[in-house]
């Protein structure tokens, strides 16, 4: 036997500190009968409240956990990416820190992992104690997102998932920065299922994803997984093009009969229509070169700035350059 614990649990946590102990509790009493060898890692995203000193108290009084903070706040993403790095598990859940996603589905998720599947994701029946306009825009950008990417990315599914040692593998050699990881995931394939629950309501404290933020996620996702925007600009260039064509063939008949009535208003409504076609579609253009501009710099994902055992690295380990 050697000493790898079968599962690691990853946990984001930005300004968190009221949800550290009641999902630690929950996580233990659910998971200690289950699995042989139990690792928790909490990532602390450059809190300002005391999720560190909590992280660092729960790693004291119990050895199964491990704490990791960033040098600041470097997102969601990067902190579930940095938990992936470090765990030692041979499986790893990733789960969020607000015990929206309950830690009591992770034994059916196991289950079919032992079962043989790769990656097991959890899918939302149905949402408590967000907004309206919050579940409003998840279920169009979910709906959206499958329709126009090329790897299908399920519905109704976060971060909260499963993924086996071949899963893992790939996962952390995968080398990008702007990283939409549900997107990440479902792209790697291996067999992959899902176990259907229910979204609860936060634990404690207030989302950490503003509308800014969520904006971000979702351009980030459209733009790791479809070159649809980009498509709707050359298809919007032809359409203008052809229109144009004709309209200058009228215009010409209309001059050699000698009717001139077209003036100001139509020039002005082109001008003002074309212009601003023009500046959106340099907009869409601009997404991607700012998302090329940032890998290209290929700085780290992430810094840490502690860790509870004093093992993680400064800068990560470069990703193998595929
Ligand atoms: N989170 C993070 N860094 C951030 C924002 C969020 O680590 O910059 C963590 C947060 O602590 C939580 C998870 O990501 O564990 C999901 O965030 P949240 O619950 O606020 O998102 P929501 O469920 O409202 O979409
Ligand atoms: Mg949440």
């Amino acid at each position: 036997m050697t000493d790898q614990p079968e599962l690691t649990v990853v946990i984001p946590a930005f300004n968190e500190e009221a949800n550290l102990r009641p999902m630690f509790d929950r996580l233990v009493a659910v998971l200690e009968p289950e699995v042989d060898g139990l690792e928790i890692i909490f990532i602390d995203d450059g809190s300002s409240d005391g999720t560190w000193s909590g992280i660092s108290d729960l790693a004291a009084i119990d050895d199964r956990v491990r704490g990791v903070r960033f040098a600041r706040n470097f997102g969601h993403q990067a902190a579930v990416t940095a938990g992936v790095d470090v765990a030692r598990g041979r499986a790893v859940v990733l789960i969020d820190a607000d015990l929206q996603d309950p830690p009591e589905i992770i034994p059916e998720m196991i289950n079919k992992w032992r079962d043989g599947f790769e990656v097991v994701f959890a899918q939302r029946e149905g949402r408590e104690g967000e907004t309206l306009f919050k579940k409003a825009t998840a279920a169009l950008f979910y709906r959206l997102l499958h329709r126009v990417t090329e790897v299908d990315i399920p519905v109704d599914t976060g971060d909260f998932r499963l993924m086996g040692p071949r899963a893992l593998e790939a996962f952390r050699a995968l080398p990008e920065r702007n990283r939409f990881i549900r997107g990440l995931v479902s792209w790697i394939g291996f067999p992959q299922t899902a176990v259907r629950y229910r979204r609860e309501a936060r634990h404690a404290g207030d989302t950490k994803y503003p509308f800014r933020k969520m904006l971000r996620f979702a351009l980030d996702a459209l733009t790791s997984f479809s070159f649809l925007p980009l498509r709707v600009a050359t298809f919007l260039g032809f359409a203008a093009s052809a229109f144009s064509f004709l309209y200058i063939l009228v215009v010409l008949v209309l001059k050699a009969v000698g009717i001139s009535w077209l003036g100001y208003t139509s020039l002005m409504a082109s001008i003002l229509f074309l212009g601003g076609v023009q500046l959106i579609m340099i907009g869409v253009l601009g997404e991607y070169i700012a998302r090329i501009f940032d890998e290209v710099k290929r700085r780290p994902l992430y810094l840490v700035g502690d860790s509870t055992d004093g093992t993680v690295q400064v800068v990560p380990p470069d990703r193998p350059n595929l």
